[in-house]
């Protein structure tokens, strides 16, 4: 069971929604449900999420429609946030999540975000960049030549203009 799917899948990027669908449908052979907690975030609402205030690469990948913040529930047990990253990992969810590529926000360094999977990597190598910053500007240019502005994807633009 996944809350809502196509509404959320709707609000990715064309991009990312071929690597999130096969993502999901292997967990789900043994997760009871994926509980999608966010697609789209501006970068202040990120900030004011993560009650940060340095700017961190990272939180733009929602911006831009390549980033899903999920809890799975297994069993009764919802995987949120505050969980420690061993048991997270020892779901089978993360494995499977990078085996097709997906990047976990577990391993962040300093701000472990153990919700957090985004296609940053797969997008890297396939593009033939060097690094997140690389990939910043990358979508960027790809979001001012399909909207006229950098605001990524068109549920951003739809929720913002
Ligand atoms: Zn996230």
């Amino acid at each position: 069971m996944i809350t809502d799917l196509n509404n959320n899948l709707g609000k990715l990027n064309d991009i990312a929604k071929p690597y999130f669908t096969k993502f999901f449908s292997e967990i789900q052979s043994y997760v009871d449900e994926i509980i999608i907690t966010g697609v789209i975030y501006s970068y202040a609402d990120s900030v004011k999420l993560h009650n940060k205030d340095s700017r961190n690469p990272i939180w733009n990948f929602h911006e831009f429609g390549i980033a899903v913040d999920l809890n799975i529930r297994i069993n009764n047990r919802r995987f949120v946030k505050a969980d420690i990253i061993d048991d997270w990992i020892k779901t089978g969810v993360i494995s499977d999540a990078e085996e097709l590529g997906i990047r976990w926000g577990g391993r962040f360094n300093g701000y472990p975000d153990c919700v957090h999977f985004d296609i940053a990597n797969i997008l890297i190598k396939k593009y033939n960049l060097n690094n997140v910053y690389e990939l910043i500007s990358y979508l960027e240019d790809m979001a001012k030549n399909e909207f006229g502005n950098n605001l990524m994807t068109a549920e951003l633009n739809r929720l913002t203009l």
